[in-house]
C-alpha cells in the first residue's frame, strides 16, 4: 500500500530505490559493500563470532550446574538456554547469509540488518512473553558483534559496487539485477555518513536531524536527495520496500504505485536535465551584471573532495572540515604525519588555489565515535566543542597545527579557527600557533605561511568584531551555528526545525554587520554556512556586500547562475529594506 511520510527537505533531487534499513545497534558497526570473492570469508566471520558466543554460554551453563540451584537460580539456566536457541535460529542465520550473498553487505551490517527484520516480527507478536524475547535477541546479536570486533574484516578499503543504469521500467520488471538503494536510519553519525560517502546509496532518510545537522550537510555534499527529521520512517519503512525520496519537497513515498513511480521518474529526469544545463556555466567567471567579481569556494570534508571542488569550478576551498579525519577511528586520533599527508593531498589537489583548513570541530552533533554521542553532557551544543575541545587538549591541538603549517609549504593555506568567542581563547589559540611554529623550527622541519581566520558563529563573536579584526586576517561566517546560537535552536533537533530561520532579523543583522565591518576594515569575509549555497539567499547576501561564498561543490553552479543574473548596484538598497523589515522573508519574496 502506498503511503507518504513528511520530513525536512535537506538535499535536493529525487531518488528512487529499495530501502536499506540501518539498525540502531548499541555496538558501533561498519557498513560497507564487500566483493563477491569475499562472501565466504564474511560468512565465516559471523560463524566464528556465533561459535565464540555459544562457547561462552556453554561455559556459563557448566558453571551454573557446578554452583547448584541455591546459588544459581533456575531462571538463569533457562535464560541461557533461550540465548543458545536464538543464536542458532534458522531465520537469523539464513537472513545474515542472504544479506551477505545477495546484497554484498559486510558481516556486521548483515547481522544488524537481520536483527532489524526479526525484531519487527517480535514487535508484532501478541504474546507478551515472546515479544519480550526481542531484548534477548538484541543482546545476543550484540555479543556476536563484540566477539567479531576482535576479528575485523580483512577488507582494507571499503569497496564500491557499481550500479547499472536502469530505466524506471527495468526497476519495476526486474528485481534480481542491481537496483539503486536508499538508506533509512533512525540517525546517522557523521562517522557513518563518511562511510556511506564512499558507497552507492542513491538517497538518505533519517528519523531525526535538522536542516543543518551533519547528516544533511554530508548528504548535500554528496549531492544526493535526502529527507531528515522524518520521525518514524525507520519504523514504517521495511527492509527492501520501494521508496521514493523527494529531496525538494521533504516527502518520502513508500511502496509507490506505477503511476506515481512514472511521475517521479519524469521529475528525476527533469532535474538531471537542469543540472546538465548548469554545466554550461562551468567556465564562466562569476561576475555580476554590473561587473562585481564574486568568489565561489567549496566546502569539503575529505582531501579527496578537492577533485569535486575543482570539477565544480570552485576558486578554492573555503572550508575544509578537518574533524572528518578524526572520526570513525575508534578513538585513535590521526598523528601529525597522517594529518600532514591529508592536508597536503587537499592542497596539492587544488592545484595552487587556496585551501582553508578549519581546525577540528568535534563535539555536539559531531562526536568522535568512541564517545557515546555526548550523552553525558547536559547540553552538548553549548559544551566542550570545536576550539574549546582543542584548547582543552593542547597536545592534540599542537599536533594538528604543526600538520597544517607543514602542509602550507605546498600551496596557499588559510587556517581557520571555529567557535571562538573570548579574547583569552584568541590569545591562547595564537600562542599555540606560535608554539607549533617554534616546535617545527626546533625540529628543522619546513613549513609555510598561513593566513589566519576566525569563524563568526557565536553571537558574542559577531558582537565583538573589533577584537576579531585586530587579530585575524579574515573572517568566515558560520551561519549554521550562528543561527543555532542566536535563536536558541538545536540545529540537529527536528522538533524545533520550524524555528530555524536564516531570515530572522537578528540573524540578518549579525551577518550584515560582520560583512560591513570587514569591508570597512579591508578584511576578507566569506559565508561558509549553508546560507551560502542557498540560491534563494544569493541576491540578498550580494546586496549586503558579500563577495565570497563557500558551499558544497554541487551548489556552486546554481549559485553562479544567480550571481550572473544580479546587479548589485540595485541589490544594495533593496537588501537594506529587507534588513530593516519586520518580516524579511516576505520582503525577500516580493523581490
Ligand atoms: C557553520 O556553523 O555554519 C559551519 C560552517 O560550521 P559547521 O556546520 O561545521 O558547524
Ligand atoms: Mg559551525
Amino acid at each position: 500500500m502506498t503511503f507518504a511520510i513528511h520530513g525536512l527537505a535537506v538535499s535536493r533531487g529525487i531518488a528512487i530505490g529499495r530501502a536499506v534499513l540501518v539498525a540502531s545497534s548499541r555496538v558501533d558497526v561498519a557498513h560497507y559493500f564487500i566483493q563477491s570473492p569475499q562472501i565466504e570469508a564474511e560468512i565465516e566471520r559471523v560463524r566464528a563470532g556465533r561459535d565464540a558466543v555459544a562457547e561462552e554460554i556453554r561455559r556459563l551453563q557448566e558453571s551454573i550446574i557446578r554452583m547448584g540451584p541455591k546459588e544459581a537460580p533456575h531462571e538463569l539456566g533457562a535464560l541461557l538456554e533461550v540465548h543458545l536457541m536464538l543464536l542458532q535460529d534458522v531465520e537469523l542465520i539464513s537472513g545474515v547469509k542472504h544479506w551477505i550473498t545477495e546484497r554484498l553487505y559486510n558481516a556486521e551490517w548483515a547481522l544488524t540488518t537481520q536483527l532489524e527484520v526479526i525484531a519487527r516480527q517480535f514487535d508484532e507478536m501478541e504474546d507478551a512473553y515472546l515479544r519480550e524475547r526481542k531484548a534477548d535477541l538484541e543482546q545476543i546479536v550484540e555479543r556476536v558483534l563484540r566477539a567479531m570486533k576482535g576479528a575485523d574484516s580483512p577488507i582494507a578499503t571499503h569497496s564500491q559496487r557499481p550500479l547499472r543504469k536502469q530505466s524506471q521500467q527495468d526497476l519495476l520488471l526486474d528485481d534480481t539485477v542491481d537496483v539503486p538503494l536508499v538508506l533509512v536510519a533512525h540517525d546517522l553519525s557523521p562517522a557513518d555518513m563518511l562511510q556511506f560517502k564512499q558507497s552507492v546509496f542513491a538517497g538518505f532518510i533519517t528519523d531525526v536531524g535538522g536542516r543543518t545537522s551533519h547528516t544533511a550537510i554530508v548528504a548535500r555534499s554528496m549531492d544526493i536527495p535526502a529527507v531528515v527529521g522524518a520521525r518514524t520512517s525507520s519504523q514504517l519503512v521495511r527492509q527492501d520496500d520501494w521508496v521514493i525520496i523527494d529531496g525538494d519537497a521533504g516527502v518520502i513515498i513508500v511502496d509507490p504505485s506505477p503511476i506515481i513511480l512514472a511521475e517521479y521518474g519524469f521529475k528525476q529526469r527533469q532535474g538531471e536535465l537542469e543540472r546538465g544545463r548548469l554545466q554550461r556555466l562551468l567556465h564562466t567567471p562569476a561576475i555580476t551584471m554590473d561587473g562585481e567579481r564574486v568568489q565561489l569556494l567549496a566546502n569539503i570534508e575529505m582531501p579527496e573532495d578537492a577533485e569535486l571542488a575543482l570539477k565544480a569550478g570552485a576558486l578554492g576551498v573555503g572550508l575544509f572540515r578537518s574533524e572528518f579525519l578524526f572520526m570513525g577511528r575508534q578513538g585513535k586520533l590521526p598523528n601529525e604525519e597522517e594529518q600532514y599527508q591529508a592536508y597536503k593531498r587537499a592542497v596539492e589537489g587544488m592545484k595552487g588555489l587556496p585551501v582553508t583548513i578549519r581546525t577540528v570541530d568535534v563535539g555536539a552533533d559531531k562526536p568522535l565515535d568512541d564517545s557515546p554521542r555526548d550523552e553525558a553532557h547536559l547540553n552538548p551544543a553549548l559544551g566542550l566543542r570545536a576550539i574549546r575541545w582543542s584548547l582543552a587538549d593542547p597536545a592534540m591541538f599542537l599536533t594538528q597545527l604543526r600538520a597544517i603549517l607543514r602542509a602550507a609549504a605546498h600551496g596557499q593555506v588559510h587556517l581557520l579557527v571555529p567557535m571562538l568567542a573570548h579574547a583569552r581563547e584568541i590569545r591562547q589559540t595564537l600562542a599555540h600557533i606560535d608554539h607549533a611554529r617554534a616546535m617545527l623550527d626546533n625540529r628543522g622541519v619546513v613549513y609555510g605561511p598561513v593566513k589566519l581566520g576566525a569563524m563568526i558563529e557565536i553571537p558574542a563573536a559577531a558582537l565583538s568584531l573589533k577584537l576579531f579584526l585586530k587579530h585575524f586576517d579574515f573572517l568566515s561566517i558560520g551561519t549554521n551555528d550562528l543561527i543555532q546560537y542566536t535563536l536558541a535552536i538545536d540545529r540537529a533537533d527536528e522538533s524545533v526545525a520550524h524555528l530555524y530561520d536564516p531570515l530572522h532579523p537578528a540573524v540578518l543583522q549579525l551577518v550584515a554587520n560582520t560583512i560591513a565591518e570587514c569591508r570597512a576594515q579591508g578584511k576578507d569575509v566569506s559565508v561558509c554556512g549553508e546560507m551560502a549555497g542557498d540560491t534563494t539567499l544569493t541576491r540578498l547576501l550580494l546586496g549586503l556586500g558579500l563577495r565570497s561564498f563557500s558551499m558544497h561543490p554541487a551548489q556552486i553552479l546554481a549559485v553562479k547562475q544567480e550571481v550572473l543574473r544580479s546587479d548589485v548596484s540595485r541589490l544594495a538598497p533593496w537588501a537594506q529594506t529587507v534588513l530593516e523589515s519586520e518580516d524579511p522573508a516576505l520582503q525577500l519574496r516580493r523581490g
